[in-house]
């Protein structure tokens, strides 16, 4: 009887086995070594393999709450195929609790560096050891992202536009219905799964102002959930899939802060709710209270993400904006 073993860096499952690891990728100076921790949760029963991506950005802890809740709660023996935990990519940003590796002043933002490279600046080693195993064992992948330490984003993702991704984000479930296009990504984990003809896509919710107690379990619950979802809709775990009804299509803009000063979003907008052309979403104040600078809708759509660290300077991100062309079908 030949068992499919499922090896990546030191972790191995058999079916019916759960494995952590870790993917090796270099050692520190004072010794220490720098690795990516994973599970292998592999089915006892055969099936594709879906591979969940937490904390690239440092600054995001949504994605490793939601793994460990998985882990918790995917039984290898109630699963067919293989779930792939990795909490968290870019472990020194993780553990600095920043956007990027202190250590890497040279590629600062690991999500835009993939697939990396075997010699190139220390993210894009990591990113390469991590793109590596990736797009060798991954059918699918999902990236959990956030607001991070100055933004909360409401849940949205970017897809391609082939209909494997796009079933893929769909798969999501009740409450994803902010699906934004990113037709030809670049630099990010889903763009080295394009590479190897196979899907990823990138995901976003929680971030600064919702890490108290509730509302931080809330967004490992809701992201742990949407994954659930995506097990039974490709029938890796029993149960019926459920779909968001109200699925717009759309293309981000990310809305830069034209004045620094205190960002006050104006009272009553509301995240994923329609908006026209030119409504207000936030003005930027100075210390004394006048206005330097209002930010509207760019276009016909709506926000799923809003500066959530008051203080601005000009050039900061202050808003993510979905511009909806339509329903996705
Ligand atoms: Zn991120």
């Amino acid at each position: 009887m030949s068992e499919r073993i499922i090896e990546i860096g030191t972790a191995k499952a058999a079916p019916g086995e759960v494995s952590r690891g870790v993917i090796p990728v270099t050692s520190l100076a004072g010794g220490g070594s720098l690795e990516i921790p994973l599970v292998v949760i592999q089915g006892a029963r055969p099936g594709p393999v879906l591979w969940i991506d937490g904390a690239i950005h440092g600054d995001e802890p949504e994605g490793p709450l939601c793994c460990q809740i998985l882990l918790r709660e995917v039984a290898a023996t109630a699963l067919a195929g293989t779930l792939v935990l990795v909490p968290v990519i870019n472990v020194p940003a993780y553990e600095a609790a920043c956007r990027g590796n202190p250590l890497d002043t040279f590629s600062h933002d690991m999500n835009r560096i993939y697939p990396g490279r075997a010699d190139g600046y220390l993210s894009e080693r990591v990113a390469h050891a991590h793109a590596t195993w990736l797009t060798k064992i991954a059918d699918m992948e999902i990236s959990i992202h956030s607001g991070g330490s100055h933004s909360f984003l409401a849940p949205a993702m970017f897809t391609d536009e082939r209909p494997e991704s796009v079933e893929l984000g769909t798969a999501m479930g009740p409450g994803w219905g902010c699906m934004m296009s990113s037709p030809n990504p670049k630099g990010n984990p889903m763009a080295a799964m394009a590479a190897a003809g196979k899907v990823g896509i990138t995901v976003e919710y929680g971030g600064r102002s919702a890490t108290s107690p509730e509302a931080f379990a809330k967004v490992g619950r809701v992201l742990a959930d949407a994954i659930l979802n995506v097990l039974r809709h490709y029938k890796m775990l029993p149960g019926t899939a459920l779909y968001a009804n109200d699925r717009t299509k759309g293309m981000q803009e990310a809305l830069l802060a034209p004045a620094s000063g205190l960002f006050l979003p104006e009272p009553g907008v509301a995240f994923l709710t329609p908006m026209r052309k030119g409504d207000v979403i936030a003005r930027i104040v100075n210390l004394f209270g006048d206005e330097l600078a209002v930010l509207r809708a760019p276009a016909s759509g709506m926000f799923f993400g809003l500066r959530a660290l008051p203080n601005v300077t000009t050039g900061d991100w202050c808003c993510f904006f979905n511009k909806v062309e339509g329903p996705r079908h």
